[in-house]
């Protein structure tokens, strides 16, 4: 624990500061459980991320956040005014987006099973509908093309290539393998780039790609994208490469820092390497979209949650927390390591102890034979990253009602 090392989070005088401001603080007028994020790490992992494309000279970069890591809208105007676009799965987050104030012309539309309300929404919110339709399939290419008629539209459409790789992540979030329910293989978007009829009523403006999530071997990105710069070079001309998101984040306190440059770097020199070099004659060299959702919130969060009781069973010590799996379900459900700090170090010794909530399934567990400083009914414990797939994965179960989320302003200030 004396280890930690967090870009937000710090102690001063035993009390942990977010941000420097004490959290202890903070939670008196709060109930807990509650999620607390902080805008200038929000900010910093932005520019962080742009500047890093920047640096390594990725032409044009559009970053797309993808929404669903953290929908919170305040931190969604946060990330408008620095001029970030979005990547959305559903009608529900396009119309987070647009109430956030971004652009359709930034947003793009991922996911396998875009209904024909939300096609429809999505190419009605704006003159020119949205910036892409990132296609899963033949079928649905056929969808949009005829919402696009009926709507006297044309839709502007990237494929998603499913390149065949095998990300090494949890199975869970692994996205680009065969087997797996995303994209389109090479030879299927190889048939149908033939067929002049399929894009009618739809513009292909790009190509698009998304292996992933919290990943962090990099060869596979580095191989999926060379899969999708050779595709690219059987079309014209394109407008963008999107190459997804799934950056990883350090979650351990071993794991280090983010391999941001280094990933920027790969994809820098594999487009250079596998397309702008070899682009069709007069193709202008294209733009490069990025939808980054974790990279951008997990470590603006943190939930603060209350020690109902401690329970000694046999040899085994557990730690009853007032937060549950419904409201954070990252360790339950990955086996995802989160580290737990309390609000005020006290002198005790470490001991090794179990911290779960209170929901019935032996699933709800935050943390298995932790060490943990002693603590007792009514402390105050933080659980640090929590800003991506945190909020936006819970649920009411066990009839527990939804905890409230705060943004903490860079003067201190509770938004
Ligand atoms: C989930 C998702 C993302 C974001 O992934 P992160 O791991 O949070 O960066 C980006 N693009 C698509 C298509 C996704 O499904």
């Amino acid at each position: 624990m004396e280890k930690f090392n967090h870009q937000s989070l710090s102690y001063k005088k035993s009390q942990l500061l977010l941000d420097q401001h004490c959290l202890n603080s903070i939670s008196k007028q709060m109930k807990t459980p509650f999620y607390l994020y902080s805008v200038k790490a929000l900010e910093n992992n932005f520019n962080n991320f742009l500047n890093s494309a920047k640096e390594n000279n990725i032409s044009k970069p559009i970053i797309c956040y993808a929404l669903k890591a953290n929908s919170n809208l305040k931190l969604l105007k946060k990330l408008k005014k620095l001029g970030c676009g979005a990547d959305i799965v559903s009608g529900g987050e396009l119309k987070q987006a647009l109430k956030a104030g971004i652009c359709p012309t930034k947003i793009v539309f991922s996911g396998v099973g875009k209904t024909r309300d939300e096609i429809r929404l999505a190419l009605d919110c704006h003159q020119e509908g949205i910036y892409s339709f990132n296609i899963e399939s033949i079928e649905e290419l056929v969808t949009v093309g005829e919402i696009a008629k009926s709507l006297g539209k044309k839709a502007r459409v990237a494929l998603r290539l499913n390149p065949e790789v095998n990300a090494k992540t949890h199975k869970h979030i692994s996205t680009g393998g065969l087997g797996h329910k995303f994209g389109i293989l090479r030879q299927d978007i190889e048939k149908c780039l033939k067929r002049k009829s399929l894009f009618k009523h739809v513009k292909l403006v790009g190509l698009s790609m998304h292996i992933g999530s919290q990943l962090t071997c990099l060869k596979a990105t580095q191989k999926a994208l060379k899969e999708l710069c050779e595709t690219a070079l059987l079309v014209n001309e394109l407008e963008f490469l999107d190459v997804g998101g799934g950056l990883g984040v350090p979650y351990h306190p071993e794991q280090g820092v983010s391999p941001i440059n280094e990933y920027m770097k790969r994809i820098s020199s594999t487009i250079d390497k596998h397309y702008n070099q070899k682009r069709p004659a007069g193709a202008v060299i294209p733009a490069t979209v990025f939808e980054p959702g974790r990279y951008i919130v997990a470590n603006t969060g943190v939930l603060i949650t209350e020690v109902i009781r401690t329970k000694t069973s046999g040899p085994n010590k557990f730690i009853i927390i007032d937060a549950g799996m419904n409201d954070f379900v990252r360790s339950s459900l990955y086996d995802a390591y989160h580290h737990v700090l309390p609000l005020k170090k006290n002198r005790t010794k470490n001991e090794y102890v179990n911290i779960v909530g209170p929901i019935c399934e032996t699933a709800d567990s935050f943390a298995k034979n932790r060490a943990l400083q002693r603590v007792k009914a009514q402390d105050l414990l933080c659980v640090a990253d929590v800003g991506a797939y945190g909020y936006s994965m819970s649920s009411v179960y066990n009839m527990r009602e939804k905890i409230k989320e705060y943004v903490l302003g860079t003067n201190g200030e509770i938004l």
